[in-house]
């Protein structure tokens, strides 16, 4: 299947981007090694090169306002699944709502 693109090229810098690859690095290493542990975290998803399905770039760019409003969290959510793989679809309880919603 071919990567959708997001609209928009992500304006981040190199060092950021780099900075952020060597903390995920960091905590991967330490959750294989047993030191850490995750929720909902499972190891099998990491790839031989240690890649998971998770577009960290975009995760850093796009984080959740804490006191998001529904739309807010629609709109999260709809962008997550086009850029990342690391949890799919939407959150029970939200797509209870869009369902309520859209009738
Ligand atoms: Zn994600």
């Amino acid at each position: 299947m071919p990567k959708r693109k997001a609209a928009g090229k992500p304006s981040w810098t190199r060092s950021d981007s780099d900075l952020f690859r060597a903390l995920t690095k960091s905590v991967l290493a330490k959750i294989k090694s047993g030191k850490m542990r995750m929720r909902k975290f499972n190891t099998s998803e990491l790839g031989e090169d240690g890649k998971m399905a998770i577009n960290a770039e975009w995760h850093k760019k796009n984080r959740m306002p804490a006191n998001a409003t529904f739309e807010q969290r629609v709109e999260w959510h709809t962008q997550h699944n086009k850029n990342c793989q690391c949890r799919p679809g939407f959150p029970k309880k939200l797509e209870e709502q869009m369902k309520k919603k859209k009738r």
